[in-house]
């Protein structure tokens, strides 16, 4: 699939469910409204589009949400897109969790061919992290982590930074990382549904977290790529690498191999625009796999070129008006 300005799209991204335990506070509102479970595509319904994504090149599926793994029975899914590795076509399936209930899934998911998973953790100090989630415990997260770690699954670390919160506990989580064998991935705060916080209170760019961690730390050059829009350093001191995200400071869209599909089968063309080609409707009125083939066609010709975003003073409020949850990040 390689859509108008000769990109190739190869990696799909699924939110598996809107919901989720915990409320970042950067991610969604304290009362967040939750889709009816009627409007969900199924578990069978997930499968049959990824299939077909795989059919048409997709060789990437990381499954994210909302909490991926608060959904029922989200085993049968990965068992399911598990079949599909390898000879099925494709080459790598993962997940983006916020690791409270990953002890109980570590084992399932190295069972089901998952190699790597990224586990999101903004902060080590366990009151600050109540306070970013509004109500999560730490202990879950970091028994989730050494759980994945247990079941041979490479663990990488996702920390959003945020100016004021957690700006001084870079280096020491690049440090902790380094000792357990993580890899760190710095996200910018993007500016994605409405939140109760000022994202200009919130914002911290990246490049100055770069400079100020390398009074501390080597940061060596390297092509190494995951497929993702994250730009990675070797930390010679730890032997682990450190990526950073900067949708704001650094648009990433020239290289983007990827487009999203939610949990109720709208496929969002781009993280940070809102034209969407339904597929729910598509497949509960029966279509073949070769209408669906040509429907994942005509959606990915609307590629975008890319993202508009900007958070300063004059603009506050969410570029696009879904949360982060929505689509998955
Ligand atoms: N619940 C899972 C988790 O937290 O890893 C998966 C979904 S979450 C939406 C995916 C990633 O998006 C997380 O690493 C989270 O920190 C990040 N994220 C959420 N809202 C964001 C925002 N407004 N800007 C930047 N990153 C955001
Ligand atoms: Fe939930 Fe992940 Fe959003 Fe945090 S970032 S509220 S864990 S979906």
């Amino acid at each position: 699939m390689i859509d108008p300005f000769g990109r190739a799209i190869t990696y799909l991204r699924v939110s598996v469910t809107d919901r989720c335990d915990l409320r970042c506070t950067y991610c969604m509102s304290d009362d967040m409204k939750f889709l009816p479970k009627a409007e969900l595509l199924t578990l069978e319904e997930l499968d049959r589009l990824c299939g077909a994504f795989i059919r048409l090149g997709t060789n990437k599926i990381r499954i994210t949400g909302g909490e991926p793994l608060v959904r029922r029975d989200v085993q049968q899914l990965f068992a399911a897109l598990g079949r599909r590795l390898g000879a099925g076509g494709l080459r790598e399936l993962t997940l983006t969790t916020n690791g409270t209930t990953l002890a109980q899934h570590a084992e399932m998911l190295a069972g089901c061919g998952v190699k790597r998973v990224n586990v999101s953790l903004d902060t080590l100090n366990p009151a600050k992290f109540t306070a970013i989630t509004r109500r999560g415990k730490i202990e879950k997260t970091l028994d989730g982590i050494f759980a994945a770690k247990a079941a041979g699954l490479a663990v990488k670390i996702n920390a959003v930074a945020l100016k004021g919160f957690n700006e001084d506990e870079i280096s020491p989580m690049l440090a902790w990382c380094g000792e357990h064998g993580f890899d760190l991935c710095l996200i910018e705060t993007m500016p994605m549904g409405a939140i109760e916080e000022d994202r200009t209170d919130q914002y911290l760019p990246l490049s100055l977290v770069r400079s100020r961690l390398r009074k501390t730390w080597t940061l060596d050059d390297t092509d190494y790529r995951t497929g993702g829009p994250a730009r990675y350093y070797n930390v010679a001191e730890t032997g682990q690498r450190v990526g950073f995200i900067t949708p704001m400071t650094h648009n990433f869209c020239e290289s983007c191999n990827r487009v999203r599909l939610t949990c109720t089968g709208t496929l969002y063309m781009c993280l940070g625009q809102d034209d969407a080609a339904d597929f729910r409707g598509l497949l509960r009125n029966g279509i073949d796999d070769a209408g669906l083939d040509a429907a994942i066609h005509a959606a990915i010709a609307r590629k975008p070129k890319g993202h508009d975003f900007i958070i300063d003073r004059d603009h506050q409020g969410p570029a696009v008006a879904r949360h982060m949850s929505v689509t998955g990040g």
